[in-house]
């Protein structure tokens, strides 16, 4: 089981990722998001974790989420 390295929204871009999967940590709502271009909107130095707990799930209203690259998105446009 591997899991992401922590990384920061400048590797985030380099490696040709712009979209962000956002999970929400409620073990009940488990709502998912993908938001397009999101990683421009950030600078290349910040965490990706460190916006985390800027989230509000428009579903459930929990605080905090669990933000990923979307990997994917990436691998279909190269
Ligand atoms: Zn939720």
């Amino acid at each position: 089981m591997t899991r992401l390295q922590k990384i920061t929204f400048g590797e985030m871009r380099a490696a040709g990722v712009r979209n962000v999967l956002i999970y929400c940590t409620d073990d009940t709502c488990c709502r998912c998001i993908t938001v397009p271009d999101d990683a421009d909107r950030w600078p290349d130095e910040l965490w990706i974790s460190d916006v985390e707990d800027k989230f509000v799930c428009t579903a459930c209203g929990q605080r905090g989420a669990d933000i990923r690259p979307d990997w994917a998105a990436a691998k279909t446009r190269a």
